[in-house]
């Protein structure tokens, strides 16, 4: 945990016109966040300073910038329709929503799983071979392990060995959230409803958290697609018997929910155009959408964000030496944020929590100020996305090694950073209170480089001319040289560090009237509070 709390870095993004809610002025929009002035500046400096990192600062990285708006195809090939789903449980009582992973604690979830599956399998073990055999009360017991729905008395044939196999899938549907044993979990815990204090708990439901959206000004037509032929004038139950389903229309599209399936589809133009060796890396920074069913804890869990990611190519062989090399490069990112390195977690996920196609996952997780959760992916993707695009296209994603040894499909590396939750790390990270004259201070220990604005210029009396020309000048000079410099005449010198201080400018420089004397500032540093005077002429080394 952080020793700031989620109030304070709120109140502080508001007061000081980095974060406000999205739509504010109409109510809100949940999920969404809007960037003020300060805001603005910090996240271009943690973008540029990932660009300059990851793509500038190396020989093997390429930039691109893919369109948000895709061919649903890419969706369909890359899993997106069919798998990039929520669990989701809604409380019989109020209708609120809720994801059943943030509602349990997963631990305890996990092995309460085990344990329950592990007796209901022996319970069953233990019964007669024949339905006709079984007593009362091991019917009853039935119901229970089952759910109303699976007694043997709604289906009557059941042998044991039926039984069995319903139990191991539905284990298998407990371990990712989904059948009925989270809601008899739930119940079974008195899992409160956060909105209204209920414990009624219905069956979970996925969820596709893709947004979408239509192109073109059709209206929209939905085929539905039966699995057998209809008569004519047949009618059709709504919903429709098992085996129906719905395609979207042809113009439906979908807001992307990660930038990556931008550069995937991309990988064969730019091997095409820029003949790049192998390994090599396509980098993309953009904004991502996902229709989180319970945004929370400030900008962390948005429906819109921005992602900054890389797709690292790589032949089969020498993947685990890439991913060494990129679990290296993501502590430098997260130094170079300015986290404690005590605060960065590398969490190994295991094969049940990995998603379908990763065969190695690193979640790096952060100490945030509402507990430990992850700041960023390190996955290992094998071959899965070129092959479906390969598949679904019918063209080849193969790499012609230019030592003319055989062509071969690339594996990849993919480290997949969140610029909202760098953002939040850094201010936690930043956010420091002392004392300063007996009086309580609060500050922001940005490293330089993420800092909102550079330095700050401060004539001492703004209703004297001189000095307020003397500070214009040296304002000018120090605006062309850093771009990010403030002017700031207001109130006294001690409210105006105090102002610095909250958003983390690192220098603050004032004009007095020896200045005028002896072209000589006081310069101010932010966290020592310390004050030198430095000539004019030095200031712009001196600042460094
Ligand atoms: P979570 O488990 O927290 O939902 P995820 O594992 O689904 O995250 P990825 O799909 O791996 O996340 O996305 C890569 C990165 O994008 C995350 O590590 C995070 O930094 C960022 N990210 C993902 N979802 C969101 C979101 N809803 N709001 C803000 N950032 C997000």
């Amino acid at each position: 945990m952080s020793d700031v709390t989620l109030d304070e870095i709120v109140s502080l993004c508001k007061r000081r016109g980095f974060i406000y809610q999205g739509s504010e002025i109409y109510g809100g929009l949940s999920g969404t966040w809007d960037y003020g002035p300060l805001g603005v500046a910090l996240k271009r400096n943690v973008m540029n300073l990932w660009w300059k990192m990851f793509v500038e600062d190396r020989e093997d990285m390429f930039g691109i910038d893919a369109a948000i708006l895709m061919n649903q195809k890419v969706w369909q090939a890359s899993g997106h329709v069919d798998t990039f789903t929520d669990p989701m449980v809604e409380c019989q009582h109020c209708k609120s929503r809720f994801r059943v992973d943030h509602l349990v604690d997963n631990d305890e979830y996990e092995n309460e799983t085990k344990e329950y599956f592990t007796r209901s399998l022996a319970f069953v073990d233990s019964l007669p071979a024949k339905y006709e055999e079984y007593s009362q009360e091991q019917v009853a017991q039935i119901g229970d392990i089952f759910g109303h729905a699976q007694t043997p008395a709604t289906y009557p044939n059941q042998t044991t060995k039926e039984l069995r196999e319903y139990l191991s899938s539905n284990q298998e549907q407990a371990k990712k959230y989904l059948g009925n044993f989270p809601r008899l979990y739930l119940m079974r815990s008195a899992k409160k409803c956060e909105k209204c204090g209920s414990i009624e708990w219905g069956d979970t439901r996925t969820f596709n958290m893709m947004f979408e959206t239509k192109v073109g000004p059709f209206a929209d037509t939905v085929t539905i697609k039966p699995p057998r032929t209809i008569e004519a004038g047949e009618e059709i139950a709504l919903g429709g018997p098992t085996g129906w389903w719905i395609k979207p229309s042809e113009n439906t599209v979908y807001l992307r929910p990660e930038t990556a399936q931008g550069i995937f589809t991309n990988f064969k133009n730019v091997v095409d155009s820029l003949h790049p060796g192998l390994p090599f890396g396509l980098a993309q920074q953009g904004k991502a959408f996902r229709n989180e069913v319970s945004p929370r804890d400030f900008v962390f869990r948005s429906r819109e964000f921005e992602q900054m990611e890389i797709e690292y190519f790589v032949h089969s062989d020498r993947w685990e030496e890439a991913f060494e090399q990129w679990r290296l490069a993501v502590h430098e990112w997260t130094k170079a944020l300015g986290l404690p390195e005590e605060k960065v977690h590398e969490l190994e996920a295991p094969e049940t929590d990995r998603a379908h196609y990763s065969k190695r996952t690193i979640d790096f997780e952060f100490d945030f100020p509402h507990g430990r959760d992850e700041l960023l992916g390190l996955a290992y993707r094998t071959d899965f996305d070129l092959m479906n695009i390969q598949n679904a296209t019918g063209k080849s994603m193969e790499y012609q090694p230019k030592d003319g040894g055989p062509a071969f499909v690339p594996h990849v590396i993919e480290p997949s950073f969140g610029v909202e939750r760098a953002i939040m790390a850094a201010l936690t990270s930043a956010y420091t209170e002392d004392e300063v004259n007996g009086e309580k201070r609060t500050y922001l220990k940005l490293p330089t480089h993420l800092a909102p604005v550079k330095v700050a210029v401060f004539p001492l009396l703004k209703n004297k001319p001189e000095l307020v020309a003397k500070a214009r000048e040296v304002y000018a000079m120090l605006k062309k040289e850093f771009g990010a410099v403030m002017w700031d005449d207001n109130g006294n010198i001690g409210k105006r560090y105090r102002r610095q201080d909250e958003i983390g400018t690192p220098h603050c420089v004032t004009i007095d009237f020896q200045t005028l004397e002896d072209q000589t500032v006081t310069v101010r540093n932010r966290d020592t509070t310390e004050q030198t005077r430095i000539k004019i002429a030095d200031l712009i080394a001196g600042l460094d």
